[in-house]
């Protein structure tokens, strides 16, 4: 069994903020602390949105910062690059998986939730609770060979209460069904959702320790059920404050006055950055910032 294993999982589709700074910090700070490896992973997979010199732009600007990490695109490793679009195969098998198991159903809304489910949902993005209207739909004639573009939402079991202690935040629970709903993990363009994809990547790559921000803990416990229902053993959580700007909103690739790249050009070294994104005590209120 390897040992502590954390990830570094940044999209390509805009430059790295202060944000990403301190999360990714955080995450080399525990990973170092416990003697750990880190992979890092380009999680690539919306075409709409992913560009390679956002690629080249995340991996010099987290280098300059002074993150390292031992496995991940310039470093071949077990599962050569980690990039996400070349990936597919590993994710159709998981679905595969998922459908024989019978725990996903096809859903034809054609819903927000639906066409944001390659993205990872942050701060104010989270989908409301689907309704149900297609919990009962036949499954496709299977000569259709895929041909019709539905969607696949993983059915929750109504009810249950996904239970983990957060490295942070202590004790967590969610209710399936209440807290959020279905949820897709396979698009009709024939792609995984960014749900389905982190997971099945975070077991191959043997990750224990997911490190990520405080607004993805509902999806967290989306995962935990796709972890269980895949039969792979969930690793350990650490949900990090959320930086926001002046006015409380999270920080995006939108802000780029905040944006590594920027800072750097200014002159900021990679302690004032760190001190920047650290700027006030994790717990506290107000973790905000203005440059
Ligand atoms: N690529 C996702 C993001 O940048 C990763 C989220 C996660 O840590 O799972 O938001």
């Amino acid at each position: 069994m390897p040992g502590y294993r954390g990830r570094l999982a940044p999209s390509p589709t805009g430059l790295m903020h202060l944000g990403h700074a301190r999360t990714f910090w955080m995450a080399q700070t525990r990973a170092t602390a416990a003697s750990g490896a880190l992979v890092m992973r380009n999680e690539d997979l919306d075409p709409s949105r992913a560009r390679s010199e956002f690629t080249a732009a995340m991996l010099e600007d987290l280098h300059w910062l002074g993150l390292r990490w031992e496995e991940g695109p310039d470093c071949g490793g077990p599962f050569g690059p980690y990039s996400q679009s070349l990936r597919m195969d590993f994710y159709r098998a998981a679905f595969a998986q998922l459908q024989r198991s019978g725990c996903v159903y096809p859903c034809n809304c054609s819903r927000q939730d639906v066409l944001r489910a390659l993205q990872a949902p942050h701060a104010g993005e989270d989908e409301p609770v689907y309704p149900g209207t297609c919990r009962h739909n036949p499954l496709p004639d299977p000569l259709d060979n895929g041909k019709s573009r539905i969607n696949w939402r993983f059915r929750v079991p109504e009810g249950r209460s996904i239970c983990f202690t957060d490295g942070r935040l202590g004790h967590q629970t969610s209710i399936a069904g209440v807290d959020f709903g279905d949820f897709v993990v396979w698009r009709h363009d024939d792609s995984p959702s960014y749900q389905l994809a982190v997971v099945v990547d975070d077991a191959a790559m043997q990750i224990s320790e997911v490190v990520r921000g405080a607004d993805l803990l509902r999806s967290t416990a989306r995962q935990w059920l796709l972890y269980e229902a895949l039969g792979f053993v969930p690793p350990a959580f650490y949900h990090c404050e959320l930086l926001t700007d002046s006015e409380g909103v999270r920080l995006a690739k939108r802000h780029d006055a905040l944006s590594l790249r920027t800072l750097r050009h200014q002159g900021f070294t990679p302690e004032d950055v760190l001190k920047l994104a650290f700027n006030s005590p994790e717990g506290q209120q107000g973790n905000s910032i203005s440059v």
